[in-house]
């Protein structure tokens, strides 16, 4: 580590509670870190109690584009930029005065709040407050003691070898670490819930593969490029990803043709369950996870959800099934997908959309319709037309 140099603590969320298992967790979350790092320069990454250590061994270290980074890594909860220095209260205060300088100057009041990770460090974490506190307020004058409520709380950290200063850390991504919740097939549509469902399911540890479906020519190569966009935004929380385009124009048309209006959305969407499950089962993935919201629109009633997992016996994860349009978007904006959604490209469920879409449908006469075509054929078909992408943060 470079001397007196700028690093990151990172405090880990639910990791810690999970027992037996938690070498697994804290082993994926450091390779996670490492892996999310790479683009941003030379680290050092290791964990010690429950924190994990981003110590850059370069100077030429990007650390605005490491700190981003490390928010974004599923399993922390939040990310301090600190400062070592030796476990002094000299060393401390000095560290404080100079590395926390610009806030000192910005807050009228401050306080100190201490942790003491080292508890055979001779002071508890009350004295070495009072100490770094009173030292603090007499080279910041201007600056009041505040327990209350300060502008400015100074944070000391008596660790294993050094002691850590910093200012508030910034809450991380929460959730769990990519890997430790199994692998699942998520259906990325180009719309506003799709990309947010993926998201969530990603939160609790979920590594993804995505499937698209495209129906050339009535939709664009924009909105398979916007999609693969979506997945790029994706990556910088998932880390890399493979895309699965499916073709789906014949199944479309097929359905158009031989089944009734009311019914072309339901059968849709079961096309796609089989062909997502066809993708999940050759990938090793073990569930689907799809953006679909109850009510939101005629597919997603009650009924329709059941007629539309009822071609499928893999677990249908729906994220979003509880949720109000308006906190979707809110998430949306929060991970950076809403301005890509809404770009106003064709998506292939809103071709052939029946004018009257079936609200309550029957399984049984669903089946029947849909017995009209080859299923099986136009599946083996449209997955021999399937290609992949692989995308990179
Ligand atoms: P979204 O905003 O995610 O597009 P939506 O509200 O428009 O969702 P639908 O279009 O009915 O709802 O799609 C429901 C779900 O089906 C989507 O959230 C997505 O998971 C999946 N889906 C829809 N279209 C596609 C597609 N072209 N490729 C892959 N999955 C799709
Ligand atoms: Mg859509």
């Amino acid at each position: 580590m470079i001397n007196n140099n700028e690093m990151f603590l990172l405090k880990l969320g639910e990791v810690v509670l999970k027992g037996l298992n938690r070498h697994a967790f804290e082993d994926k979350l450091v390779n996670n870190v490492r892996r999310r790092l790479k683009s941003c320069g030379s680290f050092q990454v290791y964990i010690r109690q429950s924190t994990i250590y981003v110590e850059p061994t370069t100077d030429n270290c990007d650390m605005e584009a490491a700190y981003a980074a490390c928010r974004q890594v599923f399993g922390i909860v939040s990310v301090a930029r600190a400062v070592p220095c030796a476990k002094t209260m000299e060393a401390i205060v000095e560290t404080a005065k100079t590395y926390l300088a610009d806030e000192f100057a910005a807050a009228k009041s401050f306080k100190v709040e201490s942790k003491r990770a080292d508890k055979s460090y001779p002071m508890n974490s009350i004295q070495i407050s009072q100490a770094v506190g009173g030292d603090l307020a007499e080279l910041f004058p201007d600056v009041a003691v505040d327990v209350h409520n300060p502008d400015l709380t100074v944070y000391v950290e008596i660790r294993e070898k050094y002691a850590y200063v910093h200012a508030p850390a910034l809450p991380g991504a929460g959730g769990l670490p990519v890997g430790m919740g199994g692998h699942a097939v998520s259906l990325l549509s180009g719309g506003l819930d799709s990309p947010v469902s993926s998201w969530m399911m990603a939160r609790r540890g979920v590594e993804l593969e995505m499937v698209h479906f495209v129906s050339p020519p009535y939709t664009s190569q924009q909105a398979q490029d916007k999609v693969l966009e979506l997945a790029h935004l994706l990556t910088a929380y998932c880390g890399r990803m493979i895309v699965h385009i499916v073709p789906f124009t014949e199944i479309q048309e097929e359905i158009r043709k031989n089944c009734p209006e009311e019914y072309f959305t339901l059968i849709m969407r079961r096309f796609m369950m089989r062909l997502a499950e066809a993708v999940a089962k050759k990938a090793g993935a073990k569930a689907l996870i799809t953006g679909e919201s109850l009510g939101q629109v005629a597919s997603q009633t009650m009924m329709a959800l059941g007629v539309t997992e009822d071609v499928t016996t893999m677990p249908v994860l729906r994220p979003l099934i509880g949720m109000d349009k308006v906190e979707i978007i809110r998430i949306a904006r929060e991970i950076g997908t809403y301005e890509t959604s809404i770009l106003p490209y064709e998506d292939c469920c809103t071709v052939f959309t029946p004018r009257h879409p079936c609200t309550r449908p029957n399984l049984e006469d669903v089946r029947k319709a849909e017995a009209a075509l080859d299923v099986d054929g136009l599946v083996a078909k449209a997955l021999a037309g399937e290609s992949w992408v692989r995308v990179k943060p």
